[in-house]
């Protein structure tokens, strides 16, 4: 193990716990990833010493709070380099974001006989949203194609841009097959049949660089659990030319500019769409994730993560009897397999046994687990805190549980 990455361990206290007497081997990092001790402390600290509601208040801890939560916004601006930081909107989570936009921007723009477009790799809050927007309004939902190595098809996606559509929604990186989707040339495919691209961005952000204004995606969204920070918040990134247009997706405090029984008025954006007290100790604490991910660099993380994932894919393959799911040339380390005729679910309840996170099943993306044909994959996915030892110890668990059945 390198220097670098022993220390970087040092800062999750929770990667010291044993499982059945083992160490454990955490490979779920596509479903959460684990929380530095910086971030746990920046939760605790909110609380200590600045906790008050923000926005309304003109006390002392009120300031500070608010203070804090803008600045996160800002932090986040920063990190997905938006042009403004009312262009970053704090919500719940990636599938309150998409839920936000399939709404607002369905009730704006949307009408009878009106399509939206995903693709075939989708998680499920980048499609069951859509399909209610398609219900409410009387849409179609068409699905971009992909080839058996999990790239989406380009020349299928193109045909698909007809002057009904009205959104573009695919995901950055796929979280069962890896694949990082071209999504920049998508986004300029889509713009020049005049189409706006929203993008999943919650595999992307903890393992590559993304710069909003150079991809020039019109929705970005993330959430912070998957980045090192703590669950319940996350982001959506709009062009504010898309948002300002855009009626509210839920009403209460902080949204309204006047409220008068007769009539009530909005307010400017961000809050327009942050109805409610928000999370703003959360917001702190994933500004502190993004220092410590920005601290690392991700090309580094990028760079780490992919050389454990060529190791770990090759390491695989000499399995007998394993079957890799997702081998697109762009992927991130995300490895999908089946092992023999074993199921996934076996496989993941007896690498449990042997301390090893992994994850089974379709992944909340059955679409996807459908076109390949199976009924769901065993997962293991990487962050900047495994190592080489645990792929070792992985593929030692695998051939042990082969030999077993
Ligand atoms: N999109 C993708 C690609 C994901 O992997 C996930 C989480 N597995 C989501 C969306 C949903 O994220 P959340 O549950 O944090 O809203």
């Amino acid at each position: 193990m390198e220097d670098f990455i022993k220390d970087i361990r040092a800062e999750f206290p929770i990667l010291s716990t044993k499982v059945y007497g083992r160490d454990l081997i955490y490979l779920d990092n596509g479903a959460t990833t684990q929380k530095p001790r910086r971030v746990v402390e920046k939760i605790e600290s909110g609380y200590y010493t600045t906790n008050s509601n923000i926005h309304r208040g003109v006390h002392y801890l009120s300031q500070r709070a608010t203070e804090a939560h803008e600045n996160a916004r800002e932090r986040v601006r920063r990190f997905l380099n938006a042009s403004i930081s009312s262009e970053i909107i704090f919500t719940r989570g990636t599938t309150e974001a998409i839920n936000l936009v399939a709404f607002s921007f369905g009730e704006a723009f949307c009408k009878e006989g009106d399509e939206i477009v995903v693709s075939v790799m989708e998680h499920h809050s980048n499609i069951v949203p859509w399909q209610m927007l398609c219900e409410r309004k009387k849409m179609v939902l068409k699905v971009i194609p992909m080839n058996d190595q999990g790239e989406l098809l380009q020349d299928q996606f193109q045909l698909l841009l007809t002057p009904k559509v009205k959104l573009v929604a695919v995901t950055h990186i796929s979280n069962v097959l890896g694949t990082v989707n071209p999504v920049a040339d998508m986004i300029l495919t889509a713009h020049t049949a005049g189409i706006p691209v929203l993008v999943d961005g919650a595999q992307a952000v903890p393992h590559l660089k993304v710069d909003v204004q150079a991809m020039d995606a019109d929705f970005y969204a993330f959430s912070a659990h998957k980045i090192y920070g703590p669950v319940g918040i996350g982001v959506l990134y709009g062009k504010s030319e898309w948002l300002n247009k855009m009626p509210p997706y839920q009403g209460g405090g902080e949204m309204i500019e006047q409220v008068h029984f007769e009539k009530t008025t909005y307010n400017v954006l961000p809050y327009k769409f942050e109805a409610g007290t928000p999370d703003f100790i959360g917001s702190t604490a994933l500004a502190e994730a993004l220092d410590f991910v920005d601290e690392i660099g991700l090309e580094r993380i990028s760079n780490y993560e992919h050389q454990l994932l060529g190791y770990a894919t090759e390491e695989l393959k000499n399995i007998d009897g394993m079957r890799l799911f997702g081998t697109a040339t762009d992927k991130s380390a995300v490895i999908s397999f089946l092992l023999g005729s074993i199921h996934p679910f076996d496989v993941g309840t007896l690498l449990d046994h042997l301390g090893i996170a992994v994850r089974t099943g379709h992944h909340c993306a059955q679409p996807l687990i459908e076109r390949l044909g199976i009924d769901g994959t065993v997962r293991a996915s990487f962050a900047i805190y495994n190592t080489p030892e645990e792929v070792d110890i992985l593929i030692k668990s695998l051939d042990r549980i082969k030999n077993m059945f």
